[in-house]
């Protein structure tokens, strides 16, 4: 299979997605999903997060990955971190420009997706598809890892990222033996695994719906909805465009209420707090 798409799928989107969707059909249900911790960032609130609210007051927000894990074995990881090199070197990427004042990265050793992926006897050779939700600098970090894997992301996230490699630093996910499988819409990608366009945050951004046997459907708005405060507030100004960003947030709190989901937010630390972290799971 690995030699057969050996390089970067960038054919029509409705193609990869027949092609996705045949190739899984086997698989009847997701089992488990880990929340797993990749980091912190110490922010300013109201420059980053919730503009009016909070100027010049920090708080420190999770980074966050996530491993979905089917039936029959096959796994699914969404999102990477940030880079690892931000563990050494915390102002890597915003060093000497104006956002970093606003924005610095905490990150141990034990935040690197390769040892998170260890921690639960896994190697990034372990995971059959990266779901690449957008190419902010902590999510898509460490994409390079995952050569072997099959990389599905929006197109219009791609080209976006592609037109602006400063804002996506490009070494962290624009790398020649990446496989991109560009979509464009929703998609299951497997029976229970739905990937929903939740555009706003940046073109192209990706939401996940995950149904599970026990705990029903959970909702991973990632940066659709930074915290809960965004949602009360109805606040999505800091966003690259704030009506867009809207109109997606209601969708996920709409469907959240259809499907009775737990809608898990990108970057809220206190809905973080009361989560089920990796090594645990939800199932
Ligand atoms: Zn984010």
């Amino acid at each position: 299979m690995y030699e057969e798409n050996g390089a970067r799928e960038t054919g029509a989107a409705s193609d990869n997605a027949v092609w996705l969707a045949t190739e899984v059909q086997k698989e009847p249900w997701t089992v488990k999903l880990y929340l797993i911790n990749l980091g912190y960032c110490d922010v300013d609130k109201g420059r980053v997060l919730t503009p009016g609210s909070g100027v010049g007051e920090r708080i420190i927000i999770p980074i966050v990955g996530y491993l979905i894990e089917t039936e029959s074995g096959s796994r699914i990881l969404v999102d990477s971190g940030m880079h690892r090199k931000h563990i050494a070197q915390p102002d890597a990427t915003f060093g000497g420009t104006e956002f970093g004042n606003y924005l610095t990265p905490i990150m141990k050793p034990e935040h690197d997706i390769r040892r998170r992926l260890g921690e639960l006897g896994l190697t990034a050779e372990d995971i059959d598809i990266l779901v690449s939700t957008h190419f902010h600098f902590d999510h898509a970090g460490n994409h390079g890892d995952f050569g072997r894997s099959r990389i599905v992301t929006q197109r219009a996230a791609y080209v976006y990222a592609k037109e602006n490699p400063g804002r996506f630093p490009a070494d962290c996910w624009d790398l020649p033996h990446l496989r991109y499988e560009l979509i464009e819409g929703d998609l299951e990608i497997v029976p229970g695994v739905t990937l929903l366009s939740t555009p706003g945050h940046v073109p192209g951004h990706m939401s996940v719906l995950v149904r599970l046997p026990k705990t029903g459907a959970i909702i991973l708005a990632i940066d659709a909805i930074y915290t809960l405060e965004n949602l009360a507030t109805d606040n999505w100004t800091g966003y690259h465009d704030p009506e867009e960003a809207q109109r997606s947030a209601h969708r996920l709190k709409a469907l959240a209420e259809r499907e009775g989901a737990l809608l898990i937010t990108g970057h809220d630390p206190g809905q973080w707090a009361g989560l089920r972290l990796a090594p645990d799971y939800y199932d």
